[in-house]
């Protein structure tokens, strides 16, 4: 069995859409990035890519590349999900954790997590999604921006 770990944060501007582990979720602010900047997506596929010890999003998927301009990270973890198989890893589980002040996503949660794990090709039941406030306090606390934190386990496939 192997770990890995992820995070990643982006800010939060006005006029553009929340995407959050592949669910648009209604608030009056979005992430700034290159692709949708699903801060959730980023923080599994580095945790992923870190269990296999294959480098990180940035060098895989480098915002520098027009091709992943604005696109869904769903797509880039269906990438690492592929990666990760092709070194005869198979993906036990996956637990993340969103920091944000606002919005509430308890709602959205449980469709987060069948989204995930369709683009990683695992049931819902190997995927957890979290998320918590920082109490007021630093840039997530202020609603600058939001921040995810994740791990993954992978194993050797067949065993
Ligand atoms: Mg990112």
């Amino acid at each position: 069995m192997r770990i890995g770990f992820g995070y990643d944060v982006h800010r939060l501007v006005p006029d553009r859409p929340l995407v959050l582990g592949g669910v648009t979720v209604p608030f009056s602010k979005g992430l700034l990035g290159h692709s949708d900047a699903d801060v959730i997506c980023h923080a599994v596929g580095d945790a992923l890519l870190g269990a296999a010890a294959l480098g990180d999003l940035g060098a895989h998927f480098p915002d520098s590349d027009p091709r992943w301009k604005d696109i869904s990270s769903l797509k880039l973890l269906e990438e690492v999900g592929r990666l990760v198989r092709s070194r005869d890893f198979r993906i036990v589980n996956i637990d993340a954790t969103l920091l944000a002040e606002e919005p509430k996503i308890g709602p959205q949660v449980p469709e987060m997590c069948r989204r995930l794990a369709e683009a990683l090709g695992i049931s819902p039941e190997q995927v957890s999604v979290k998320a918590t406030t920082t109490e007021g306090l630093g840039p997530v606390g202020t609603g600058e921006g939001m921040a995810a934190y994740a791990v993954a386990l992978i194993d050797e496939a067949g065993q």
